[in-house]
């Protein structure tokens, strides 16, 4: 459920008619609906209210300030993949002590940044990391609360681009290795070892995988506590999917359901860190067409977003509707929707069936809130475009649109090039 609706024929986010925002603002812009993204954080912290859990929002998915802050004054904690989200995360107010924060090239820099602020835990990924994280605990004399995060090897059944808990991916501890680097970590002085973490994928759209994922983490928590090591946490991570197109997710009461049996009098907090399921249909991209291209083969509608504004279809081959703002009926062509970069992967929806459409129409690119903006980059020299949110019936711009200048800050010819 989101708030992106028809209004007599215009596509309004909530009380907002996108025609305004985009007169207003100009496109290409992302616009974010405020009372969705609380909606499902919402509906994420009843289904759990039932057990001691934490909602740790994955940063990543949707980094912009005014939106991390919404998600803060629902009491989230976060979920953080380096210094830079730590920095976010804290200048958006959230409380430190709901912050984990994993990845597999943690820096010593980063480590002591974290540590300094006193994040609930780290979320730990190899026995080097482990050594590490223990020396700059030790220089800065205190402890640092982990958990190791342990890769269950289970299939996801997702892009395997998105798989991250099978045997042959980069993230995590083999779970047969894993009673061995807890021994490990319970020798070193510096280190507090809290819990256990996996994180098994995105866009996973069954419950199986997480209750099956689970499982396996919870043999791991009954041997680790008969070793006598204190486990508080278990993370299970985010990965939970979102209704692209005719995808049929589990909502995530019924994700609550079925981990709840495998919960009941273990004394765990559980922890969650979902991204998508929160910011996915929380956000649109909004662009306009620019022309209409006859090819031999396809058809061509050139919008002004491209690859470097929304990189999903590109690196993924995902799937986003896309909505003209003001209504038309579907049938009128079948073309690929692409943008103005200079590679042929430049492309938001390929032969796609869509209304008859002029130069100057604006089309909504759905489901663009999560990893949408975050992996935007300036390819092309491109200025990255503005960020809009959107509550009840009015909005802020919460991203200025970036210009040429920013595009070359920091960048210098050194004094030889300038001679002659
Ligand atoms: C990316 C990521 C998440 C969020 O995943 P979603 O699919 O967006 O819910 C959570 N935890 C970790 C460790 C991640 O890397």
């Amino acid at each position: 459920m989101h708030h992106f609706q028809y209004k007599d024929g215009v596509l309004y986010c909530e009380g907002v008619s996108l025609e305004g925002v985009a007169r207003e603002v100009g496109t290409p812009c992302y616009v974010y609906s405020h009372s969705t993204l609380i909606r499902h954080y919402r509906v994420m912290e009843e289904a759990f209210s039932a057990f001691p859990h934490l909602i740790c929002f994955a940063v990543k998915a949707n980094s912009n300030l005014a939106v991390l802050r919404a998600l803060v004054r629902e009491g989230s904690g976060m979920d953080i993949v380096s210094g830079g989200e730590l920095f976010r995360a804290l200048r958006a107010g959230a409380d430190p002590t709901k912050i984990v924060f994993a990845g597999v090239g943690k820096t010593e820099r980063e480590m002591e940044y974290a540590l300094r602020v006193g994040i609930l835990m780290f979320n730990v990924e190899s026995e080097q990391e482990l050594e590490t994280l223990q020396g700059v605990a030790c220089r800065l004399d205190t402890k640092a609360p982990v958990a190791l995060r342990v890769n269950p090897d289970v299939d996801p059944k997702t892009h395997p681009y998105i798989s991250t808990g099978l045997k042959k991916s980069k993230f995590g501890i083999s779970i047969k290795e894993a009673v061995k680097e807890y021994e490990k970590a319970l020798s070193l002085p510096c280190i507090e070892v809290k819990g256990v973490h996996c994180h098994i994928g995105s866009q996973i759209t069954q419950v199986e995988p997480f209750v099956d994922a689970l499982q396996r983490v919870l043999v791991l928590v009954e041997e680790l506590r008969e070793m006598g090591v204190g486990i508080s946490y278990v993370d299970m991570g985010g990965g939970l999917g979102i209704q692209y197109k005719d995808e049929d997710p589990p909502p995530p009461s019924e994700l609550a359901r079925s981990v709840a049996p495998l919960l009941a009098e273990r004394d765990i907090t559980l922890i969650l860190e979902p991204g998508r399921v929160i910011a996915g249909n929380a956000g649109i991209l909004l662009t306009k067409v620019l022309y209409l291209k006859k090819g031999e083969l396809k058809d061509f509608v050139v919008v002004d977003a491209a690859m470097n504004d929304l990189a999903r279809p590109s690196l993924y081959g995902a799937y986003h509707a896309i909505l003209p703002v003001v209504e038309k009926p579907l049938g009128g062509m079948v073309a690929d929707v692409v943008g103005p970069i200079c590679e042929s992967g430049d492309f938001l929806a390929q032969e796609r069936e869509l209304p008859a459409l002029d130069r100057g129409d604006l089309l909504a690119v759905m489901s663009a809130g999560a990893y949408g903006f975050t992996m935007s980059s300036n390819y092309n020299s491109r200025p990255r475009v503005a960020e809009v949110m959107v509550k009840g019936g009015e909005f802020w711009v919460v991203r200025e649109r970036e210009a040429y200048e920013d595009l070359v800050k920091g960048e210098r010819i050194p004094a030889f090039l300038l001679e002659g």
